[in-house]
């Protein structure tokens, strides 16, 4: 049998990872279009932005791991087309590569900013995005930062931590609003402004000039350096051209298979038939990336795959670091263990009395707690979740 996966990325590398750990020893490729090993992204908005990480430090695996496990990495080699009846995907250049089982896991591409001047604002994905941005940065910068989610309020947060004037400029009435409702978006609201961040919040970017942003009711705003996180694009090219079934991602099983029962697809593009919350998901966040990677390539070994992990990210912004488990709808109730204002504290949301998602804000160890409750499905007693004197592991009885 042989392997091939495509795509330089966190997916990727911990699929390789994989095959050997269940002691796969047949040959394995990893294709990706960059010209770096497979590194994490989480850090090119944080500790590398905020200079405190080494720049070593986001590579996955050494240069000398994928010689030691054989396993035959091609950088800066971009798959162009995907042909399942020869069992081949073919590489710009013309190379071919034959392939048993296929993993897909080709990440997404930073959507750019779609106004007259928006290809001055500058993108967050790669390595090499993230030093351009560090450079461009000084304490003198005027920094206007497009879109209030994780990336651009991340991004906002290490730069003017180094001293940057920012601006952030969101299109709903709070940052992160649509993800986590009107009470916890306050908190990172909150948190922005007592960094001394300006929040333009319901409104949008009509133009960026050399020197300008623009905003739909005629306000300048005056920016040295622009950058611009309004979301991502999965890369389903390959996957829509080589007639896999795509829809939101590439539609895959509970055990990460495609419409192909050879082809399967891990993180960001992945839509998953999710075991545990019994519909699917596509999730575009780390853990996911690393977990789906792994349950692949178990599936690619003919392991029995049911994957049911629950959705997990975290992000740090300032002195708030926090970690969200599971998934909620916005009309979700809202309960809270601990001091809000204080930005200490976990909050629950529930659906018909069950916890459907938590999020630990500066608490620790208690994201398996918080995954332990929305797993037993139980209706929660409430006075004993928001009381931080019974311990979350006993909240149940
Ligand atoms: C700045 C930043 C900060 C983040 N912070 C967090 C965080 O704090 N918490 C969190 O949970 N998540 C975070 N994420 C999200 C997380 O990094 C992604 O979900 C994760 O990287 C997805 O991994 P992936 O392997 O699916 O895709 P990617 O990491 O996007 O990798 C895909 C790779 O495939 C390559 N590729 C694409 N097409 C081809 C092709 N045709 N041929 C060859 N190669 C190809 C791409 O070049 C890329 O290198 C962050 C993302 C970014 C960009």
């Amino acid at each position: 049998m042989s392997y091939v996966v495509v795509g330089g990325g966190l997916a990727a590398a911990k699929a390789v990872e994989a095959l050997r750990d269940e002691g796969y020893q047949g040959p394995v490729t990893l294709i990706g279009a960059e010209t770096d090993r497979p590194y994490e992204r989480p850090p090119l908005s944080k500790g590398l932005l905020l200079g405190t990480d080494e720049p070593d430090s986001p590579f996955v695996h050494s240069l000398a791991w994928y010689d030691e496990h054989h396993v035959d990495l091609r950088l800066g080699a971009t798959v162009t087309a995907v042909d399942r009846s020869a069992r081949v995907v073919r590489l710009a250049g013309g190379d071919e590569i034959a392939y048993e089982r296929l993993l897909l896991a080709t990440g997404s591409s930073p959507r750019p900013l779609p106004v007259p001047g928006g290809e001055r604002a500058l993108l967050l994905r790669t390595l090499a995005d993230s030093h351009r941005i560090s450079e461009a940065v000084t304490p003198a910068t005027r920094l206007v930062v497009v879109g209030a989610g994780w990336i651009g309020l991340e991004v906002a947060a290490a730069m003017r931590s180094r001293g940057a004037q920012v601006t952030v400029v969101g299109a709903t009435a709070l940052p992160l609003q649509k993800v986590l409702g009107d009470e916890m978006a306050s908190v990172f609201a909150d948190l922005h402004r007592a960094h001394g961040t300006e929040l333009r919040l319901g409104t949008h970017v009509t133009e960026v000039t050399a020197t300008e942003v623009v905003l739909a009711d005629g306000t300048r705003l005056p920016a040295d350096v622009v950058v611009a996180g309004i979301g991502v694009t999965p890369n389903v090219g390959l996957a829509t051209e080589a007639g896999l079934t795509v829809d939101n991602g590439v539609l895959v099983s509970s055990s990460l298979a495609s419409s192909d029962p050879d082809i399967f697809a891990a993180g960001d593009i992945a839509n998953i038939e999710h075991a545990f919350l019994g519909h699917r998901v596509r999730v575009e966040h780390w853990d996911v990336a690393i977990h789906t990677g792994q349950a692949a390539a178990r599936a690619m070994l003919g392991r029995e795959v049911a994957y049911d992990r629950l959705p997990y990210f975290f992000t740090d912004q300032y002195d708030l670091g926090m970690e969200y488990t599971g998934s909620a709808p916005l009309d979700a109730e809202v309960l809270v263990r601990g001091d809000v204002g204080a930005r200490e504290f976990i909050a629950f949301w529930l659906v018909d009395g069950r916890v459907v998602a938590g999020m630990n804000v500066n608490i620790w160890d208690v994201a398996d707690r918080i995954g332990d409750l929305i797993r037993s499905r139980a209706v929660i007693d409430r006075k004993r979740l928001t009381d931080p004197a019974v311990e979350l592991g006993s909240v149940l009885g």
